[in-house]
């Protein structure tokens, strides 16, 4: 049956793309050379796989290739492979009329600088679109393995707006890309410059790319194989350099920025495999990234085969930021999602690379100062969710997290928990730190005053994930973790329980009084030996979730029950005697909740009425 030819549409996210790629996305252009060997390669390995199930799909041609050849009269040049091809339908939902999930996803990480945004392209599954970059009008002509010649298809598109289809004859499976190139594009017409590239960004594609050789300027008819073409990870480790490395994780990542480190090691004995394993050097992009739901990056082979990417069931998600290569020797070819989920091989993979990736986060911890430091800003909030989830590692990973400390001038976070205990006065028995809803809030919480009058150090944990993170951490080193706000402070700090007592009484009125005042609004009113500067704090129960988060979940549209606080005064300060001293029954009532309301906000909590509030700070400061 012949389908007649068709103009189509694309929809509207497609066309921003595309509009996008050809006007805005002018500097490394380059990249689009890149982005269709990687899909040429993408369909051999497609085929490579399916040929598995069914070997008469390669039959009469086994050798998978990527070719590549321009010409200069007529200003294209083609990229070809004999992959999978595609059919009809497919052409239309790859790369035709739907916009796929990671178009919009692309379109909302777009930050305007046209650097960053063309690099982007490749991590989103919109590659194929960067030959708008080069190229007025791109020809892709397709068949799909198993098919027949009559039913290949051509796609064509000017990438504005629409495109048209064709069924046509294909004498062989697989695609090709013809790039009809824009004017002041001829420097991708040079064998030279061609060369470079696939060199620069395509060495480690395990198939071989041939490159029409030239001379005197004429095609020569013969193909010349340009790449390495033997997967890097296949190769003996001292034979493999640096800058390979480097080049073979862009090339798997679509990342622009370096690899940070990576760690390649072969195991043999129960099970043989080979595992390589990087660690970006920046998150590749938020917008995917900070999801935990898709995870990519980290690819399965069976014995030289691409299956599938794995990430999901090789890496918990807590270490959802490496990328990388796992080949097994050992598992079936006709594995599947569900299988790698309970298959034993599988899981004793899948705790090698945690043991992996921490050994290497330990050497870089040790060794590398600078790059950890790099590695804890870029994925130390994702470390964290470990401390939570793998609970058999908790030490190990909580011996990797930094915090900003009030030991530190800045926010920075570079302090180690054994940097902490190395430094600990004898007699501190506990590691102690505050929650806030950021740095600068922990740093004044009035909760630590007392502890950093005494000089004892406080971890400050400003970061949101950190206080669902530390209710996991209770202990590290044989130490107890405490959080400054909560429960008796001075129980734990071996302080003079004679003399608390003493002040307990003293204060014994002011607190009835401030009990009558506020009523019903607090749990509980008390003397404590947290405050120095700080008129009032509040203090929570050991079980209670600190309020700058409570606060987050409701914003979030979480019920969150309302718990009454626990108020703890300073005596000493001018405020609580002033009211101690108030014989006005309205004038001591303001004070009571003016007190009870800073220690609210000290908290980060959001005041119930706060138009109230206003009113009463008013009226005490008109006098
Ligand atoms: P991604 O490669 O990340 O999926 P692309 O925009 O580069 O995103 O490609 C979109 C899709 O088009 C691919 O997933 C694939 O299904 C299809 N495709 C592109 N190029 C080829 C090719 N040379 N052979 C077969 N399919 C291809
Ligand atoms: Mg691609």
């Amino acid at each position: 049956m012949t389908i007649q030819p068709e103009t189509r549409a694309f929809e509207a996210e497609v066309s921003q793309v595309l509009h996008l790629v050809t006007h805005a996305l002018y500097s490394h252009k380059d990249i689009f050379l890149r982005e269709l060997i990687s899909n040429a390669s993408d369909a051999c390995d497609k085929l490579r796989f399916a040929a598995l199930s069914d070997a008469a799909l390669t039959a009469g041609d086994a050798e998978l290739r990527i070719e590549i050849e321009y010409d200069k009269d007529a200003r294209t040049l083609t990229i070809r492979d004999n992959g999978i091809g595609m059919s009809r339908d497919e052409v239309v939902d790859n790369i035709g009329t739907i916009a796929r999930s990671g178009t919009r996803r692309f379109l909302e990480s777009l930050s305007g600088d046209a650097r960053k945004d063309t690099q982007l392209i490749g991590q989103f599954g919109v590659g194929f679109y960067s030959a708008f970059i080069v190229a007025g009008q791109v020809t892709l002509t397709t068949r799909k393995a198993g098919a027949d010649a009559a039913d290949g298809v051509r796609w064509q598109s000017g990438g504005s707006g629409e495109y048209t289809l064709e069924q046509v004859e294909v004498p062989a499976r697989g695609t090709s890309v013809t790039l009809q190139l824009k004017p002041g594009e001829d420097e991708f017409l040079d064998g030279w410059k061609l060369r470079e590239l696939v060199k620069r960004y395509s060495d480690h594609v395990a198939f071989p790319i041939r490159l029409r050789a030239e001379s005197d300027g004429k095609p020569t008819g013969e193909f010349e194989t340009v790449n390495h073409a033997v997967a890097l990870w296949t190769r003996p480790k001292a034979d493999i350099s640096d800058d390979d490395y480097r080049a073979f994780y862009k090339s798997l990542s679509h990342d622009f920025n370096d690899a940070l480190a990576w760690t390649h090691n072969r195991v043999e004995g129960s099970q043989s495999y080979t595992s390589l394993l990087y660690l970006p050097e920046k998150p590749p992009f938020d917008a995917v990234f900070s999801g935990r739901d898709e995870r990519k990056g980290l690819k399965l082979y069976i014995r030289r085969v691409f299956i599938m990417d794995a990430s999901e069931q090789l890496l918990p998600a807590y270490l959802r930021f490496v990328r990388g290569v796992i080949d097994s020797d050992d598992l079936p070819l006709n594995v599947s999602r569900e299988i790698l989920q309970e298959n034993r091989l599988v899981a004793q993979i899948r705790s090698a690379c945690v043991k992996r990736t921490l050994d290497l986060l330990d050497r870089l911890a040790k060794d590398e100062p600078e790059k950890f430091a790099q590695f804890t800003s870029a994925f130390g909030n994702v470390l964290k969710e470990g401390i939570a989830e793998d609970g058999a590692n908790r030490e190990r990973i909580a011996r990797l997290l930094r915090f900003a400390s009030t030991h530190g001038e800045d926010a920075s976070r570079n302090v180690a928990l054994d940097d902490y205990i190395a430094r600990m006065p004898a007699g501190q028995e506990v590691i102690w730190y505050i929650t806030a809803d950021s740095w600068l809030a922990a740093r004044n919480s009035p909760q630590i005053e007392s502890l950093k009058a005494r000089g004892v150090e406080v971890l400050l944990l400003g970061e949101r994930i950190d206080e669902w993170m530390i209710g996991y951490l209770h202990e590290y080193a044989g130490k107890q973790l405490r959080n400054a706000a909560k429960g008796e402070l001075d129980a734990a700090d071996g302080s003079d329980a004679q003399a608390r007592e003493q002040a307990a009484a003293a204060a014994q009125p002011v607190l009835d009084k401030l009990r009558q005042s506020l009523g019903d609004a607090v749990d509980k009113v008390q003397v404590g030996q947290r405050l120095t500067q700080s008129p009032a704090c509040i203090v929570l129960g050991e079980y209670d979730m600190a309020p700058h988060m409570q606060r987050l979940l409701r914003e979030a549209g979480h019920d969150v029950p309302a718990s009454k606080p626990v108020l703890e005064i300073n005596p000493q300060h001018a405020l609580v005697q002033r009211f101690a001293a108030e014989t006005d029954p309205a004038r001591s009532a303001d004070l009571a909740h003016l007190l009870l309301e800073e220690a609210q906000l000290a908290a980060g909590e959001q005041l119930a009425d706060t138009s109230a509030f206003i009113a009463r700070v008013n009226k005490l400061l008109a006098g």
